[in-house]
This record gives structure tokens, sequence and C-alpha cells, in this order.
């Protein structure tokens, strides 16, 4: 990173005074509120998001959660509300939050130019849905959202405005392993176990020009909270959209595994300390709907919108892995 750059986020108070920056963080607004219209009209309720809690997402590549002391108690700071997603459908089916995650991402993120270490979800869950349905969902929000942010922000969209297509839905499918494929005809192979590498990521992106989908993912790449495929347990019932021409990753979501027996069974497996999770195991126990859901990122969608290079020009107050800026 260039020293002009740390300069830019450790002084922030001077930078944030960019007319730039201004015309981004009204078109984040715009977006934030073109979800919510959409969310609402579909009928979502728009919950508040929890902060801090006794366990929270382990499912996040390599990144590590923040534990505070609480009254003498060890609690998480949300790494992502997962968890208590799955506890808020018991009694609303239709739910979002606008959440806030914390994550001491690797000091190799720091380079990847679309990631923080403090960002925020749009995160919703649907009860009793399938990976189909949530993901012609966010097909049809992020079109309306596209639509909605081009008609009211022409003039802070400037010369992006020309090249932001709304996508043709529905958006081109892959699996994990057509995926996998198309990479290695690209000349790059990776492990058929894991997350895709952030360049891998970051390649296939920059090859396409409309966002697409890769679904099934390997049951070692995910959280323990996926739901295994019924023909193939060694993968999931599971999903990422892909920004075209380079921004990488936008969603991730997929079907929940709501199964009391077989959730204990995944959390051994990944190898997760099954005493950590005292309320959610008797939760779950007690009986939970099968769901579905996904998060989208909401910096890394202003940052596609707006058309940016950096994540953090799309971010307020920006926080990158190693770097203590406001
Ligand atoms: P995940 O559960 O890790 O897939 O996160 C859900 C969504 O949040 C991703 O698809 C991204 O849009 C966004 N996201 C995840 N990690 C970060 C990060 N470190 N910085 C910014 N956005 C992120
Ligand atoms: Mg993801």
């Amino acid at each position: 990173m260039s020293s002009e750059l740390l300069e830019n986020l450790k002084k922030r108070y001077l930078t944030i005074r960019n007319n730039g920056l201004t015309n981004v963080l009204k078109i984040q607004d715009e977006t934030i509120s073109a979800i919510r219209t959409f969310l609402k009209k579909e009928g979502f309720i728009e919950i508040l998001a929890p902060i801090i809690g006794p366990a929270t997402d382990p499912g996040i590549r390599g990144a590590k959660q923040v534990t505070i002391n609480y009254y003498g108690v060890p609690f998480k700071l949300m790494s992502s509300m997962i968890l208590y997603k799955q506890m808020i459908i018991t009694s609303i089916p239709k739910v979002f939050a606008l959440s806030p995650n914390i994550r001491l991402e690797p000091l190799e993120t720091a380079k990847t130019r679309r990631h923080l270490t403090e960002f925020r979800q749009i995160d919703l869950e649907v009860a009793h849905a399938t990976c189909k349905e949530v993901m012609e969902l966010g097909e049809r929000m992020l079109c309306h959202v596209i639509d909605e942010v081009k008609s009211r922000c022409q003039m802070e969209l400037g010369e992006r405005l020309k090249s932001l297509k709304t996508p043709q839905r529905p958006f081109k499918r892959y699996t994990y392993d057509e995926a996998i494929e198309i990479l290695k005809n690209k000349g790059i192979t990776i492990e058929r176990d894991g997350e895709i590498p952030w360049d891998a990521e970051e390649a296939l992106s920059r090859a396409h020009s409309e966002p697409f989908w890769i679904t099934n993912y390997p049951m070692t790449a995910r959280g323990f909270y996926y739901m295994e495929k019924e023909d193939n347990p060694a993968f999931l019932e599971d999903f990422d959209l892909i920004y075209p021409e380079g921004f990488g990753e936008a969603i991730s979501g997929g079907q929940r595994e709501h199964r009391y027996v077989k959730l204990v069974e995944r959390m051994k497996k990944n190898g997760e300390n099954i005493s950590e999770y005292g309320w959610y195991l008797d939760m779950v126990r007690m009986g939970i709907p099968p769901s579905a859901g996904f998060g989208i990122g909401v910096e890394r969608l202003t940052r596609f919108i707006c058309g940016l290079e950096n994540i953090w020009d799309a971010v307020p107050f920006p926080k990158i892995a190693g770097i203590p800026s406001p």
C-alpha cells in the first residue's frame, strides 16, 4: 500500500472533505433506501441487528473474531448475525437487518481492494425458502437497486452512469466445479476443497460482464450452518453472487441446516467447540424452521455501483487490515 494511501486513511478528517466521497455517500444512501423499499414490498420486516453475543459466525475464511470481556464472560463482536437470523425467523418469517460485522481479516486482504475489517451486510432470511427462491429474490433486488440509483443519482454517478447496466435476469449459474474448470482453462489451478482464492475470484469476475452465481461449494469450505446436498453431502446447498469486471464477491448465502442431530454432526466435522454454542443448540433442539437467506455487503455494492477502484473509497471511516485509522 502506498504511503499516500496510508495518509488518506489515517488522516480521514482531511480526505473526507473530498467531493468525490460526498457523491459516493449520496449514492450509498439511495442504495440502502432502494433495498429497504424493495424488501418491505416483498413482505420483509427490518429488525435491529445484534452487535455482541456469546457466539458468532465461525465461517469467515481465516479472519479472526474479536472477543470482549462482558461482565466476566467472553463475548464476541458479530462477525455475522447468521445464528441470530435462525432465531428470529422462528417468529418473523421474512426478516432483514442492516448488520454491522467485525472481522480481523488477514493482513494480505489489505491488497484485495474489497476487504474491510468493519463492514455492513444487508442480511436477510426467509423461513421455508429454498436456495432457488432466495437467489431469484437477490437477482430482482440487485436489478431494482441499480435501476433506482441510476434514475436518482445521474449527477453523482457521472461517467459511471454510461457503463452501469441493469443486468439481464436470470443471471448465469455455475456450480463450484464448473467455476474451477473455467479457472483451469485460464491457467489458474486451485484446490478443490476450499473457498476460491481472492485473486482467482477476481480473475473469474473480470472474465464476465454481468453478475453470475457460483453454487454448491464443498462442505469443507464453509460454516457448519449450511445444509449438505441430499444427493451429494460433500457439497452444500449454497451460493455466491459474483459481480462482473473484477469487483468480486457480492453475496454469500444458502439453505440452513435446521436439524439438531445433523447440525451437531456438522459442528464436530468443522472442529467447533460445541460448548460455546449453548443458547444456539438449545434453540435448535427445541425446533426451528428450515430457511434460506443471504448477506450482501453494502460497501462492496457501493464500490460496484460507483465503479470504484478500492472499497475504502466507498466508506466514510474505513478500517483495513493492519491499519489503525480513525
Ligand atoms: P460472507 O458471509 O463472508 O460471505 O459475507 C457476506 C458478504 O459480506 C460478502 O458476500 C461480501 O459482500 C461482504 N463481506 C464479507 N467480508 C467482507 C469484508 N471483509 N469487507 C467487506 N465486505 C465483506
Ligand atoms: Mg462469502
